[in-house]
């Protein structure tokens, strides 16, 4: 986690991405960053992760607190308490684990770090370490839920770890680093270990070299996967062309032969997809702000009717002779993921359990890679379902 108000031109949140595009840091520095919901709700998750490891350890929580009030009223449920809960749970069994084997483990929380050995003007936050037995710990808190992300070779995470023994190496013996990330609203508990000797090596090997790249303001454009959050993904022109290139260079100049689906308009459909909606966003936010684009004009999208005073209509109906069955319906329940916000994921579990059914659902190809099971016969898989 960055710290609020202070941004690192590499941070490490973004390392997938610079590391693989080195362009991209300098061609995104000029891009105001508005901010989001979903940033703001992990803000105030964080602060309760914090607060609950900071109550536990007995150290001030005024900071946590400050957070906590501003943002409490926008975006505080009852499903943020469990998982927020959650993480405390797994990082105190971490630490209770690690004070059985060394009774001087330390842990530590929301801890500044500096990284400026391996990446120019490099710093950041983790949310929390534990240092025993040899050991440092490094465990992030993700509230997303949008996309699973594992520790393994993270670079995030390794460059969190690299600050970290930095940071306590000459205090403490630590010959090995563990990665761990905790994101409980998908169920997500992912760990990696290396040895402080391999983490060193890839530092001095791959990470500083491509930081060095990045900030000097010299750096390639690469396209990939990692375009996604990339700030300038609307009007990159490297993404622009291996998108163009995809619809254009197949051997066969008429019909797109199995071979090239499969070798070159697959891949790239996530990359295709990204594009795309950086542009339909770039394009809107730009004809709001004033620019006109020839051709185009704003237009409302749909909207729906909304009855503005339901017991004055009601009253209405009734005056008129209708019978109150015929225009008004039963007491709804809420949906399962309004149900879960409400009252908690897991005690939703607890009470509801049986009474919840999840069908097959849609199909969809995917690459290989793909953590899911494929299915074998997939067309008797699928036939009963509609496409
Ligand atoms: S959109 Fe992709 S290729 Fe372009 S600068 Fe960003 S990360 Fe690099």
């Amino acid at each position: 986690m960055i710290m609020p108000g202070l941004h690192a031109i590499l941070s490490p949140s973004a390392a997938h991405r610079w590391m693989n595009c080195t362009a991209a840091p300098r061609l995104e520095e000029k891009v105001e960053d508005r901010g989001s919901a979903y940033a703001e709700e992990g803000t105030l998750a964080h602060a309760f992760c914090a607060k609950h490891l900071k109550e536990f350890l007995g150290v001030p929580t005024k900071d946590e607190e400050a957070e906590i009030a501003q943002l409490f009223d926008k975006y505080h449920t009852g499903e943020m308490d469990e998982y927020t809960e959650t993480y405390k749970v797994i990082v105190l069994e971490k630490f209770n684990a690690a004070r059985s084997k060394t009774p001087d483990a330390q842990l530590l929380v929301e801890v500044r770090l500096d990284f400026t050995k391996y990446i120019p003007d490099g710093f950041g936050t983790a949310d929390a370490v534990i240092i025993a037995d040899g050991c440092l710990e490094i465990i992030d808190f993700k509230y997303g839920k949008g996309v699973k992300v594992s520790a393994y070779e993270n670079p995030q995470m390794k460059i969190y770890a690299l600050g970290a023994y930095e940071a306590f190496s000459f205090e403490y013996n630590i010959n090995r680093v563990r990665m761990t990330i905790v994101q409980p609203r998908i169920d997500n508990l992912s760990e990696f270990e290396i040895t402080a000797e391999d983490l060193q090596a890839w530092a001095v090997k791959d990470l500083q070299p491509k930081a060095n790249e990045a900030y000097s303001g010299k750096g390639k454009q690469l396209p990939g996967e990692w375009c996604q959050f990339c700030k300038v993904k609307c009007s990159c022109k490297a993404l622009a062309a291996t998108c163009i290139k995809t619809a254009t260079e197949h051997a066969n100049p008429l019909l797109v032969s199995k071979k090239d689906m499969e070798t070159i308009v697959l891949p790239q459909i996530a990359t295709i997809k990204t594009w795309l909606a950086g542009i339909e966003e770039y394009a809107l936010q730009q004809a709001l702000s004033g620019v006109q684009y020839a051709g185009y004009k704003i237009v409302a999208g749909r909207s729906v009717r909304k009855i503005t005073d339901p017991e004055a209509v009601m009253q209405l109906l009734a005056d008129n002779g209708f019978a109150a069955e015929s225009y008004t319906k039963p007491t709804e329940l809420r949906t399962i993921t309004d149900l879960e916000k409400l009252i908690g994921k897991k005690r939703f579990a607890e009470l509801c359990k049986d009474y919840i059914d999840k069908p097959q659902g849609k199909p969809t190809l995917a690459p290989d890679s793909d953590k899911r099971p494929a299915f074998n016969a997939a067309a008797d898989d699928f036939k009963e379902i509609n496409l």
